[in-house]
């Protein structure tokens, strides 16, 4: 375990935002981490858990313990017919395993390829991009209580995925540190390439290997969303909302050309970044704070923007949006400390 007092969280977020946490605790066995539930050792409250810090708009310091899970290995468990079942530690980054997965020849998360973060944030968020979503592979999440440092076993269903959420997001929230998680793979690939220009990028590349497919959504990705290491970002702002099937006729009645998804709940999800886009906010920028000129769905720091600079933004933006389309926009990024 490594404690380290009045720390620059710059390193630790996306947006690169300059802000100080009072202790950052780093957790590498599980032992380690009950300790510090099991009432062995005191810590400050409140507790953030923090993996790489990409789905997070910090507006302030965090005056309490951030803790940084940092339990590594990726694992080969089991081989099942025409699946494997393998797992990661909470501290993997997220591509690593998935360039791993490729590498062996195991499908299921080549589409996932390129996504910031870590594993152990993949189920808080079920993750998604480009016709694919983490939910489908996970089988299980092994987390510790934070309020009692008890391991408990999520199951697939226990985990209540949906779009961008779990349980872990919601009734459970703050109660549990993921540890270790779970994925059936395909040995037998089949390509997934329905979603916009993917099947073009990847007939370019030759046969739709699982490498190819992985280095297609890898180039998509790099042309449209700006690389956080260079611009501050948290990659998409807002969830695309999703509404009944009513309500998307009556909207694409007054704006034609709305771009309309068909929703695994029978309903039509809207793409945010267009509404956002006709809204006028596309390439705006407010002093350091701005919408990404390529993709509006993305909010940036160009430099010097503050947490609070990036949430204002984002309040107007989404005034804005319900004005003109009566839609609501939800965030998908979380915003830690006081707006
Ligand atoms: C350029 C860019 C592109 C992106 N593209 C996508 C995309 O295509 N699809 C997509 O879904 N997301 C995307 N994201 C968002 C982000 O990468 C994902 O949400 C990612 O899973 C967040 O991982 P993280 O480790 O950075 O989590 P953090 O931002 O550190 O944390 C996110 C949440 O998870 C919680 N958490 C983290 N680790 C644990 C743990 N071990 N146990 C319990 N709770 C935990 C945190 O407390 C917080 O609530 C993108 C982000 C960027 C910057």
């Amino acid at each position: 375990m490594r404690i380290c007092r009045n720390i620059s969280l710059k390193p630790y977020n996306t947006f690169g935002l300059e802000y100080m946490a009072d202790t950052m605790i780093h957790v590498r066995t599980e032992k380690e981490a009950k300790a510090l539930f099991n009432g062995e050792l005191s810590w400050k409250k409140p507790l953030l858990i923090l993996g790489g810090g990409s789905n997070i708009l910090f507006t302030g310091d965090f005056s309490g313990t951030i803790l940084f899970p940092a339990f590594s290995r990726i694992k080969f468990e089991e081989h099942k017919n025409e699946h494997v079942i393998v797992s990661a530690g909470a501290g993997v980054e997220w591509d690593k395993l998935v360039e791993w997965t490729v590498r062996m020849g195991f499908g299921g998360l080549e589409n996932l390829s390129g996504i910031p973060g870590n594993v152990g944030a993949v189920p808080v968020q079920n993750i998604g991009a480009y016709g694919s979503e983490v939910k489908d592979y996970i089988t299980k999440v092994r987390t510790i209580s934070t309020t009692d440092g008890k391991v408990r076993v999520f199951s697939n269903d226990e985990c209540r995925f949906g779009y961008r959420t779990s349980v872990f997001k919601k009734s459970e929230k703050g109660k549990y540190l993921v540890t270790r998680v779970y994925f059936k793979l395909d040995l037998n690939f089949k390509p997934n390439l329905n979603y916009g220009s993917l099947n073009e990028e990847v007939d370019r590349l030759g046969q739709p290997t699982l490498r190819n497919v992985r280095i297609a959504i890898i180039n998509i990705r790099q042309r449209k969303l700006p690389d956080p290491k260079v611009i501050g970002n948290a990659g998409s702002f807002f969830k695309n909302p999703v509404v009944s099937r009513i309500v998307a006729e009556k909207l694409l009645k007054s704006f034609a050309g709305l771009p309309l998804f068909d929703d695994p709940s029978g309903n039509k999800k809207l793409a945010a970044g267009w509404m956002i886009e006709q809204c006028g906010w596309k390439g705006w920028r407010i002093r350091d704070a701005g919408v990404h000129e390529k993709q509006a769905l993305v909010l940036v720091n160009y430099g010097n923007a503050t947490g609070k600079d990036i949430f204002d933004l984002s309040e107007k933006i989404r005034i804005s949006v319900k004005d003109k389309f009566e839609v609501n926009l939800e965030r998908e990024v979380e915003v830690t400390g006081t707006i």
